[in-house]
Order: structure tokens, then C-alpha cells, then sequence
């Protein structure tokens, strides 16, 4: 399980403090529990919003306290203003803290392949999705099948150049299939990422056959910008990111 509390784009420093402090008090206790799950930030959750200096500080500082607690903490992807920093933090982070931390990189994307070049020796896991941020066709595919190729290549790149630590984000049966295969071929270890709520029995049968499956769980109260994203991919989520709210 991956817990995300929802929450993003703070620009009161004591925003951003209080959820750091309940990531710090979230990691305690997955530790004191003895729990198989880990945590999920936002950049703009912790501080991105009001500096570069704060996000990262934030960023550290919760690391740290994972590497500690023997945990693990994953960093979600922004729009595009906020990737150069983002992988910064992730590169320097990971090489103070080793395989304590995960960062999502987004396909849509076309900087995306350069970018898992440049990580790919870095000690941290990453998460490959399609991206789900409206972005300009000067820095981004924009046609689904544009996004689709590209995710593909990513993926294939992941599991030819990896031996572990790659994570597929997403529910497309068709981008499964082809994580499954090159796993098998690469014999690159991997898990499968999906949000709560979303093709839950395909996420039961993948574990029963012993694929390892990661459910994103978001709770909290600010739950909008997180609706508002699940029904911009697909209209028909909007029934399960309702029951994926009401239930957390
Ligand atoms: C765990 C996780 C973490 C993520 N983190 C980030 C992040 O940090 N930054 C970011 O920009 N984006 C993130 N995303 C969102 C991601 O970028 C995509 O926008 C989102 O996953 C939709 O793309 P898709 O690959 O699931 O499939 P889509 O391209 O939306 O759909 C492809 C096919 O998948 C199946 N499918 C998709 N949704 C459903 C559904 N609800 N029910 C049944 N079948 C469905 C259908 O067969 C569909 O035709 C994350 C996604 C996941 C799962």
C-alpha cells in the first residue's frame, strides 16, 4: 500500500510543515506497526510552492527519517515547471539514502527518455506512467498514441537497462502485458502500481499469481485537485475516485 495524503500546492510555509509532520508521524508508524506499505508526496505538498530550498529541505527531512525507520517514501510528478527540481532532489536524496526513496517520471513527457538515461544508475526506485498533467505539444505528446509509444519505450528501456526497482503506474492491461513479458525476458525485478478502487480484481489475480502489486491509497480531505485529475483521464472514473474518497 501507498498512502498519499492528499494535499498540494501549499503557499503557507505552515502548510506545507503540517503534512511533513504527518508524513514523519505516517512513517513511525508503518514502522511501529510492522506495516507493508509506504508514502507517496507531492513536490507542491511540501513546500515546492513557496521555494526550491523548502521542497527540498521538506523532502530530506522525510527521507531521512524513512532511511531511519527502515521505510520507504515515493515522489509523485508535478506539471512540467517542477521536473528539473524534482529529479535534483530525487538524485541527491537517493545517493545520501539508498534505495529509501522512488520518484515518477511521466512519459508524456518527450524530455522523459533523456531524463531515465541520466537516473538510470541512481540508488532509488522509478515509477514510469503516462503523466497525467495538460501540457504543451512543444514539451509533450499530446495524442494518446503519441503518449502510448512513448510509454512503451520507457518501459522497455526501464526493464532492459534495470536489474530492480522499476514500477509500472498504471491500469493499461495492454503496458501490464508488456512489463510481464520483458520481466520474464530481463528477469528485472518489478512491481505494479494502481490506484485504490481501479480494477481491483485484476489487481487480486496479479497478486495471486504473485506479481508484486503497490494499491496508491489517497486520503485525506482535499480531495478536488486528485477528482478532478481521475475524471480528466476518464469519465468513468469519476464513480470510483468517489468511493476511493468516501472510503479513505
Ligand atoms: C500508482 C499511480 C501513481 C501515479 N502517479 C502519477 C504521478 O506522480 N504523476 C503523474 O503525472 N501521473 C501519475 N499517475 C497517473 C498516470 O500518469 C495516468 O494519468 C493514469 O494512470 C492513467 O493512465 P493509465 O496508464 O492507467 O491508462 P489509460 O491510458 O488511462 O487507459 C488505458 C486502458 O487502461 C484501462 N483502464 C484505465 N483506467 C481504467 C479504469 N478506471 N477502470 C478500468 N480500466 C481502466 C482501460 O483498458 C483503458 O483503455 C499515477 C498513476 C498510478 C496508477
Amino acid at each position: 500500500m501507498i498512502l498519499n495524503l492528499l494535499g498540494e500546492h501549499y503557499d503557507i510555509t505552515g502548510e506545507a510543515k503540517e503534512d511533513v509532520d504527518t508524513y514523519l508521524e505516517l512513517i513511525t508508524q508503518i514502522t511501529a506497526e510492522n506495516l507493508d506499505a509506504s508514502v507517496s508526496v507531492k513536490p507542491s505538498q511540501i513546500g515546492l510552492d513557496i521555494s526550491d530550498e523548502l521542497f527540498v529541505e521538506n523532502y530530506q527531512k522525510i527521507v531521512a527519517h524513512a532511511y531511519e525507520h527502515d521505510a520507504f517514501v515515493w515522489c509523485d510528478m508535478e506539471d512540467a515547471t517542477t521536473t528539473d527540481i524534482t529529479i535534483q532532489a530525487f538524485c541527491e536524496t537517493a545517493k545520501a539514502h539508498p534505495w529509501t526513496v522512488g520518484q515518477c517520471f511521466q512519459s508524456n513527457l518527450k524530455r522523459t527518455a533523456d531524463d531515465l538515461a541520466d537516473v538510470i544508475d541512481v540508488p532509488g526506485k522509478i515509477r514510469i506512467v503516462k503523466g497525467a498533467y495538460n501540457e504543451s505539444s512543444t514539451i509533450a505528446y499530446t495524442d494518446k498514441s503519441a503518449v502510448n509509444d512513448a510509454y512503451r519505450r520507457d518501459i522497455e528501456y526501464l526493464f532492459s537497462n534495470r536489474s530492480h526497482g522499476v514500477a509500472i503506474g498504471s491500469h493499461d492491461p495492454e503496458m501490464i502485458a508488456l512489463a510481464q513479458s520483458l520481466a520474464s525476458e530481463h528477469e528485472t525485478e518489478y512491481e505494479i502500481q494502481m490506484l485504490m478502487g481501479v480494477r481491483e480484481s485484476a489487481q487480486l489475480e496479479m497478486a495471486q499469481d504473485g506479481v508484486t502489486i503497490s494499491q496508491y491509497a489517497p486520503y485525506g480531505d482535499k480531495w478536488f485537485s486528485y477528482f478532478y485529475r481521475r475524471v480528466r483521464e476518464r469519465k468513468e472514473n469519476a464513480l470510483f475516485a468517489l468511493r476511493a474518497i468516501v472510503r479513505s
